[in-house]
């Protein structure tokens, strides 16, 4: 490696992993100790009584996690040129040590009724990364770095809406109850609620996918939508987190809407679980970068392929591929692509800016270039 090359190795040995797994590591934990110092405004109010519970074994697994961040931490700063990984890991284990670390006291404050996330934000991390990272590492579609261009704003997006679960659970079902609450009937509820509950979790399924195809065909449609969307398209690389990539305006719309249905029917808790843990893993499944085809179910149930072309740079896919599940509402309404080959590129002819900020104010501004001049965010893979 000379010095005056363009950018530091990644390769094993060189203490990027060793410094990247430190950062991860020592933030996690960090974030750990945070939740519990003050778990009466970061933690979930469901999930309090939990780790209450299993607070001795929490702290345990988290004086490991530190413990290894600090280590991996050395590690890189030993092996690496470039010290800034191994600093970061090493300082954020300094800064959970000063908040008193795993024994970090609990804040002997009462519960609040309102909360931001925080620990809905790490465990949701942990666990999409552990099983989308080692799916794309094994069964990728192409050759992709882990952190691809613009996994900053994407983990933006993921951390913002993880954090306000509680707001965007509040803003999802609460204009229903308000505008809705007259089409509720009890005798179609207890008939719903009668059902099987495999059927049930397949009407929920084709309820809000019905909705949201056509609530996602009017935002490509409408222009001033279409500024919200075009956010969710201006990636231009697919992977787990490009889904997250959601502006704050259009996931509570669709999601309102999309909520409407299930308010109405009144299904019954265990199948709505069931599909709240479906749709978390389906919708970063179609956007990550794995391979899979289901054979001939791939017109069953929507592939990572099928979303890809959604978001493919092709001509002809533009308008494509509207919905999240079904494949066969597209080929109803006339709007399916499937060809054998992946898309070419991903990424959108508009000037969205990059970043979550300027991404959030950007359909609220007036465009300043037309489709000709503006730079798109398009990137060709192939
Ligand atoms: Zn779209
Ligand atoms: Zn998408």
């Amino acid at each position: 490696m000379s010095e005056d090359s363009p950018s530091p190795p990644t390769r094993f040995g060189s203490g990027w992993i060793s410094g990247v797994l430190s950062v991860l590591l020592s933030g996690l934990g960090l974030g750990a100790v945070l939740c519990i110092q003050n778990w009466d405004l970061l933690t979930m109010i469901e999930a309090r009584e939990h780790y209450a519970r299993y607070l001795p074994v929490l702290r345990g697994v988290v004086h490991v996690v530190l413990v290894t961040g600090f280590l991996l931490g050395v590690v890189s700063v030993t092996l690496r040129q470039w010290k800034y990984l191994g600093l970061a890991g090493c300082c954020l284990v300094f800064v959970a040590a000063l908040l008193g670390g795993s024994q970090v006291e609990l804040a002997d404050r009462p519960g609040k009724p309102f909360y931001l996330g925080l620990d809905y934000f790490l465990l949701s991390l942990i666990g999409t990364a552990a099983i989308f990272v080692p799916m794309e590492r094994l069964f990728g579609r192409r050759e992709q770095p882990i952190f691809r261009s613009g996994w900053k704003t994407d983990l933006s997006y993921f951390f913002i809406s993880t954090l306000a679960v509680q707001i965007s659970t509040l803003l999802t079902m609460k204009p229903a109850m308000v505008f809705f609450a007259w089409a509720q009937f009890e005798s179609v509820q207890s008939f719903v609620r009668s059902l099987p509950w495999v059927l049930q979790f397949f009407l929920i399924m084709l309820s809000t996918d019905i909705v949201q195809y056509w609530v996602h065909r009017v935002f490509h449609m409408v222009p001033w939508l279409w500024k919200f969307h075009a956010v969710h398209h201006s990636t231009d690389a697919m992977d787990w987190l490009a889904g997250s990539r959601l502006h704050i305006v259009e996931q509570v719309v669709v999601r309102a809407l999309s909520f409407l249905p299930v308010f109405i029917l009144g299904f019954a808790e265990p199948p709505m679980i069931a599909y709240v843990i479906f749709i978390t893993f389906h919708a970063t499944f179609i956007h990550a970068n794995v391979r899979w085809d289901y054979g001939p179910f791939r017109w069953l149930l929507a592939t990572p392929k099928f979303h890809h072309w959604h978001h493919a740079i092709e001509r002809e896919a533009i308008d494509k591929n509207f919905a999240v599940h079904f494949p066969l509402l597209d080929l109803l309404f006339g709007t399916f692509y499937l060809p054998d080959q992946w898309p070419s590129g991903y990424g959108v002819h508009d000037k969205v800016p990059r970043g979550w900020l300027r991404q959030l104010f950007y359909p609220f501004l007036p465009a300043k270039t037309s489709l000709a001049e503006g730079t798109p965010t398009v990137q060709v893979h192939e």
